[in-house]
């Protein structure tokens, strides 16, 4: 199928694509890297009077490396998240989830802040980052505010997200020396989405151990005190909503083996 007709425009700043956004008179949404909305607009299951282009927006392509982690604008993309073409700051937990989404032409194109702003619990950014406790930072007309990334989804495919905001950037924290991670997911086939995916970030220095579950029904599940594979999946079945047994044992698998790649790491 083709998408139904839609005007498009390429605004120039952060600012004006914000003034095209979230108008009472016209349905319009931002396009970044097209590789979710593209389909979705072939599929018409969405269908927009206006696309808002900021996949050249210099403000989404900015990269800050502070003292305490990194900020990557919500344009980045995946292949150059890959490539190591931005600084990384977690022990290359960020290159390697990276590499393992989709294939290399989605990557080339689809973005950190496309993938969060879609909402799909099987994404891999959003089980990432939400172990690494990162942030996200959102612009609308009210102003500016941040967000924790494990507080941005509301459901499947549902954010916090207000119409006229963007996400604007990522900001990720530093891990310590000493810090490991683990990252798992289970894929029946490169470019099918996850059946399930499990994150785990231990970094003593600063306290955290941390395990997330994602592929869920809807928001990812954090598990704050993780010690070890079978207390977070305890953990995770009493907070799990609509598993059934093979997406209970799926999610188990996907937890141990991200601990035993942070035990390995
Ligand atoms: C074949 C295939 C396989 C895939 N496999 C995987 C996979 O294994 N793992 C995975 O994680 N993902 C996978 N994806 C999804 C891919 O990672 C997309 O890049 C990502 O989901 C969307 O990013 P995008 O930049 O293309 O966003 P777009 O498609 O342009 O936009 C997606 C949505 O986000 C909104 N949006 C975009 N940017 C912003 C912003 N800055 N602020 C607010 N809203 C915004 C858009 O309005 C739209 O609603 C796959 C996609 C395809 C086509």
């Amino acid at each position: 199928m083709k998408p139904a007709r839609f005007d498009y425009a390429r605004p120039a700043s952060l600012d004006d694509a914000i003034g095209l956004l979230g108008t009472e008179d016209v349905f319009a949404k931002a396009l970044a890297g097209g590789q979710s909305l593209g389909p979705m607009l072939n599929l018409r299951l969405v269908q927009p009077e206006l696309l808002v282009d900021i996949s050249r927006l210099p403000e989404l392509a900015e990269v800050g490396e502070e003292n305490e982690g990194l900020t990557l604008g919500a344009g980045i993309t995946h292949a150059a998240i890959e490539d190591r073409r931005v600084p990384d700051v977690t022990a290359g937990m960020l290159p390697r989830v990276a590499g393992q989404i989709a294939f290399r032409a989605v990557r080339n194109r689809g973005t950190l802040g496309g993938s969060l702003a879609h909402g799909d619990p099987a994404a891999d950014w959003v089980t990432c980052l939400a172990a690494l406790g990162a942030e996200v930072v959102i612009r609308g007309r009210a102003g500016r505010r941040q967000v924790a990334v494990a507080d941005l989804m509301r459901g499947a495919f549902e954010t916090g997200l207000e119409a006229d905001e963007l996400l604007t950037a990522i900001r990720v924290p530093r891990l310590a020396g000493g810090a490991r991670w683990g990252y798992y997911k289970v894929c029946r086939k490169i470019g099918e989405l996850a059946e399930a995916v499990a994150a785990v970030v231990h970094d003593p220095e600063r306290g955290v151990y941390r395990a997330v579950v994602g592929a869920t029904h809807g928001s990812p599940i954090v598990i704050a005190e993780a010690r070890d594979a079978g207390a977070a999946a305890e953990v995770m079945a009493a907070a799990a909503q609509g598993f059934d047994d093979y997406e209970t044992q799926v999610h188990e698998v996907a937890l141990r083996r991200a601990f035993q790649a942070l035990e390995q790491g």
